[in-house]
């Protein structure tokens, strides 16, 4: 069974502005801001302002239009960045076995270099 969303997550507290982020790109239904601790010459997190967990959790529960506006947070920020020439990499963490850190539903977008192999 999944856990309950805690409003207290940090990237709940982004989306009320309690914490300050670097603003990548923002539509209706989801934000784009730099990771605190890049792992790649680019590293940008793109959160939906919805709550949910996970991807399960957000196939489950988001409206079509939600889903959308999320997929197409992410196209835009990656043309945004110029990353579509040379090419870049989305990972989404879930649970225990991937070492999720946030419960709040992200997907990472890295770029900047030739990221290697899969895992
Ligand atoms: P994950 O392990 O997939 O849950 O990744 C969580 C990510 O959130 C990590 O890459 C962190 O560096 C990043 N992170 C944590 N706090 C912040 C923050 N305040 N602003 C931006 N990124 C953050």
């Amino acid at each position: 069974m999944e856990k309950k969303y805690d409003d207290n997550n940090i990237f709940a507290k982004i989306l009320r502005e309690e914490i300050p982020c670097k603003k990548v790109y923002e539509n209706e239904y989801a934000l784009s801001f730099e990771d605190i601790n890049p792992q790649a010459p680019v590293h940008i997190l793109v959160i939906p302002k919805g709550r949910y967990l996970s991807v399960a959790d957000f196939s489950e529960k988001a409206s079509d239009i939600e889903i959308a506006g999320l997929i197409r947070a992410i196209g835009e920020t990656s043309e945004k960045l110029g990353l579509t020439a040379d090419g870049y990499r989305i990972l989404s963490n879930a649970g225990t076995n991937a070492n999720q850190e946030v419960p709040h539903l992200h997907f990472h977008i890295f770029g900047g270099r030739n990221l290697g192999g899969m895992l």
